[in-house]
């Protein structure tokens, strides 16, 4: 995979961020390309025990890479909804929160529609849509469509990642030379303290950080 060959029109853009690795290489992918366009970054918390990590992480990579963040809180709308204790790759499903990446795609389309941004990119990866029904590419395609004719043909929304998984994403950034800066980040599904080891993303950081070259 070569992550160059995606095209992106230098127009103001959003970009989505989850404090993960692949925000950290999506922000490196976006300022390789130079754009002149501005560049905001959105972050949506859906859950306010995020606030202890991933935000922070958000926080720190924004500043890393010099984009300027805005933080919007649906986490009203999941009261009550718990992520269980014990995860596993089999029970996947009991984690999804309905429509989670759906409410995230449409509060910042609604945001960036007022300010006249052009595109809202999404850094989903083909490793998510697997699991999500809401990250699924009939789900983004028609999600897409609803935002173009939402906002009159003014915006549009990118997941330069789709079709690659995870690892495969961070093998593109090793082999392009980027600088990760993982420390910056958190992959963790389930403690917010300290990374419990045993989730799926604490799994998938593992062999991430395997391919990336750096130990924590
Ligand atoms: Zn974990």
């Amino acid at each position: 995979m070569n992550m160059n060959n995606f095209e992106f029109e230098d127009v103001p853009s959003a970009v989505m961020l989850s404090g993960g690795l692949t925000s950290a290489v999506l922000l490196s992918f976006l300022r390789e390309k130079e754009l002149k366009s501005s560049l905001k970054a959105f972050f949506v918390i859906f859950n306010p025990k995020q606030v202890l990590k991933e935000q922070k992480c958000v926080e720190q990579l924004a500043k890393y890479y010099n984009v300027h963040l805005k933080i919007l809180d649906v986490s009203s709308l999941y009261d009550g909804m718990t992520v269980p204790s014990s995860l596993d790759f089999q029970k996947f499903n009991d984690y999804y929160m309905p429509f989670l990446n759906s409410v995230m795609i449409s509060v910042v389309a609604a945001h960036v529609y007022y300010i006249g941004y052009k595109n809202i990119i999404f850094g989903t990866t083909s490793s998510a849509s697997f699991h999500y029904p809401d990250c699924s590419l009939e789900f983004l395609k028609a999600q897409s469509k609803a935002i173009f004719y939402g906002s009159v043909s003014n915006l549009k929304l990118l997941t330069p990642f789709l079709n690659s998984s995870k690892l495969e994403i961070m093998r593109m950034a090793k082999e392009s030379n980027m600088h990760i800066p993982v420390e910056l980040t958190w992959s963790c599904f389930v403690s917010y303290k300290k990374p419990c080891g045993k989730c799926f993303g604490c799994l998938e950081r593992k062999l991430s950080l395997e391919i990336l070259g750096s130990g924590e």
